[in-house]
């Protein structure tokens, strides 16, 4: 299927490695010329490299997306943007004792303040040209919380609440606003909550693996290329009715009827 948006160009946040490189190559697949970012110079480069062996523009921006520094950087070197996709490092896990005022704010900026920016920055260009794609990369814990991941649970569905009213005073000029929401995917990320559990338990990573896989009923973590290609298609000329959707893409994890 021909998504229709070759030429188009993207803000993909977040985005030398896991989810939001998936994200970021499905759209390159599709022609959509790119803006990465990360704080790691390295690995953005290495991903921009392998972009740009798709045929698309790729421009890079080293820097912490959850700053008003690294808004405005990543704001300045995209221009005009057709497409945003959100997306920051997610909060670590612990107990609802553990956390303090500070660390609120630090899950707040990241995972619902940044994105609420960023949309603030380019809906109005997108409004005025009659056509946009934002799509928000939260988590599966906006549908069922996830106790280990309080900070997670608070500050995505802060964003969610936004959305839902945003996305229906956009969408008549031509903008789609959705969250894609993952269940465990195979990332960095999840290697991160799979020690975790090691680290709570005293078992294997090989156990700590099994025993989260157990949980799906697809019995296996997610990849960023499906991942990336969900978004592709949200971004794409066929989904413009598709308006403050909740998308969970969770092999089934969420066990719920809606
Ligand atoms: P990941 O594999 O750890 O990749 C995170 C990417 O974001 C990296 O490119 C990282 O590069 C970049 N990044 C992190 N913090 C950043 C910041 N402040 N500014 C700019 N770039 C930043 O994570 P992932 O699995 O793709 O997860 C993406 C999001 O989905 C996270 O919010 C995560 O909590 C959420 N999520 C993931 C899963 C899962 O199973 N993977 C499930 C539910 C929700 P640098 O470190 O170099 O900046």
């Amino acid at each position: 299927m021909d998504m229709g948006i070759s030429g188009k160009k993207a803000l993909v946040c977040a985005s030398s490695k896991g989810l939001g490189r998936g994200c970021a190559a499905a759209l390159a697949a599709e022609g959509v010329n790119v803006v990465l970012n990360a704080r790691g110079a390295d690995a953005l480069e290495a991903t921009a490299s392998e972009l740009r062996g798709l045929g698309v523009d790729v421009t890079t921006v080293a820097c912490d997306i959850t700053t008003e520094d690294g808004q405005a950087q990543v704001l300045e070197a995209a221009g005009q943007v057709d497409i945003l996709v959100n997306n920051a490092g997610g909060p670590p896990p612990g107990m609802w004792h553990d956390w303090d005022r500070s660390d609120f704010i630090a899950a707040l900026d990241a995972n619902m303040l940044t994105p609420i920016a960023l949309m603030k920055a380019v809906l109005p260009g997108m409004m005025d040209r009659g056509w946009g794609r934002v799509v928000n990369i939260t988590s599966q814990s906006v549908k069922a919380p996830i106790p280990v991941l309080g900070l997670s649970n608070a500050a995505r569905t802060g964003l969610t609440g936004y959305v839902a009213g945003t996305a229906r005073q956009v969408a008549e000029k031509g903008v789609t606003i959705n969250n894609l929401l993952p269940g465990i995917h195979a990332t960095d990320r999840a290697v991160a909550l799979d020690t975790g559990v090691v680290n709570a338990q005293g078992i294997s990573m090989e156990d700590a693996q099994a025993q989260r896989q157990a949980t799906i009923p697809a019995r296996r973590y997610g990849t960023a290329e499906e991942f990336g290609a969900a978004c592709a298609f949200l971004c794409s000329q066929h989904a413009g009715f598709i308006v403050g959707q909740n998308i969970l893409l969770d092999g089934g994890g969420t066990n719920a009827t809606i």
